[in-house]
């Protein structure tokens, strides 16, 4: 049972799904086995890429990607800090440094015409995010990145799915990845996919995710790799999920608008900006300038004793008390990014949430205003 009448997230789990598993675990085969193959090459039609290699998470897809680069000590990586925090743990964790840039008040990516300014001879690559399901502003990225021959990340672990003029979530930049956490459009409980039309980074990831193995021999290791291996039971959940997709997208859709009718004329609030290219993630309002951080944590207070779960989504990286005591971050300067982050809640937000559960959530919301 969940502490929470209304929890913040819930994934969409069918017997389909459950019989999918089931069939793995009477097949005797639970990993590195034809399910993780075909899922794989799912994923590479969805991102409309040449290549998909499934991992144990959308973390370890960061990392491998960061270590298949060839980004590491010295380098500069730029990334927004109004993000998860894997998505700038993977620069850290390879020894390299992230640089945060400010985001779009209005879309909360990455702000393209933020990047130059910090651009530095250090600098090797852009990480950007496709934040809450859209897709971060990639021509602009880009043109930015071939400019000054950078290296380029998409971080679309909350995107698969969303499309930028067209183009698929998952095909932008050398490499790109999706997370299937419980929360995330489609899930396979833990688990994540490198996604890239680059050889190099395919082979090297498909090394580095089974312990620098790179022939048959199973105890013979080239490389110091890792166990970053996804099950052929989270494979088969998450074929399973991929087939409804375009179903889960269109019913998270249906929770985002409805949320957005009911709150349009709440003039306390600012709400997120629906299009058609997006994949919602979740819903997240930003209370307007005259609250602060402290009445934001007050109302997700009150809306949990109500038995409503809120968040502030996200509370930025460089505040992070992990990286508060790292010396490179002296001269942060992230306006929209601070203020924004002061004042943002996202409210529950699944695809089975019902007309009258968004009714109620938004009913105790206006309350506390
Ligand atoms: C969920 C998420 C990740 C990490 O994915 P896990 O599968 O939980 O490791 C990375 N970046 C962003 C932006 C995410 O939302």
């Amino acid at each position: 049972m969940d502490a929470y009448s209304i929890p913040l997230a819930k994934p969409s789990i069918t017997q389909d799904d459950i019989d999918a598993v089931t069939a793995v675990l009477r097949s005797g085969r639970l990993s590195i086995g034809p399910v993780v193959e075909q899922f794989e090459s799912e994923l590479a039609k969805v991102a409309g890429v040449k290549y998909a290699v499934c991992v144990n998470s959308g973390t370890s897809a960061l990392e491998l990607i960061v270590k298949a680069l060839g980004i590491g000590e010295g380098d500069e990586v730029i990334c927004p800090s109004f993000t998860f925090i894997a998505s700038a743990n993977c620069i850290v964790n390879a020894g390299a440094t992230p640089v945060f840039v400010d985001i779009d008040p209005h879309t909360y990516c990455l702000d393209p015409k933020k990047i130059e300014a910090d651009i530095t001879n250090d600098t090797k690559a852009i990480l950007a995010v496709d934040l809450f399901g859209r897709c971060a502003n990639w021509t602009e990225i880009e043109q930015i990145a071939k400019h000054y021959e950078l290296l380029v990340i998409e971080d679309a672990c909350e995107a698969i799915g969303a499309l930028h003029h067209g183009r698929e979530a998952g095909s932008f930049g050398d490499a790109a990845c999706f997370s299937f956490y419980p929360n995330k459009q489609i899930t396979t409980g833990e688990g994540g996919v490198i996604l890239t039309n680059n050889e190099q980074v395919r082979y090297q990831s498909v090394i580095l995710r089974n312990q620098g193995r790179c022939g048959p021999e199973w105890l013979s290791h080239h490389y110091v790799g890792h166990n970053y291996r996804m099950t052929e039971m989270q494979a088969a959940l998450g074929l399973s999920q991929l087939r409804r997709l375009n179903e889960l997208i269109a019913l998270r859709y249906d929770v985002m608008s409805l949320y957005n009718t009911i709150l349009m004329n709440c003039a306390d609030l600012i709400l997120p900006i629906a299009s058609n290219e997006m994949s919602p993630f979740v819903y997240v309002v930003q209370l307007s300038q005259q609250y602060d951080r402290k009445e934001r944590d007050r109302i997700i207070e009150a809306m949990a004793l109500r038995g409503i779960e809120c968040r502030a989504y996200f509370p930025p990286i460089h505040r992070q008390p992990a990286y508060l005591t790292q010396s490179f971050f002296d001269d942060v300067h992230l306006p929209h990014t601070d203020s924004i982050a002061d004042r943002t809640i996202a409210l529950p937000f699944y695809p089975d949430l019902t007309d009258e559960e968004i009714g109620t959530v938004c009913l105790a919301l206006q309350e506390l205003l």
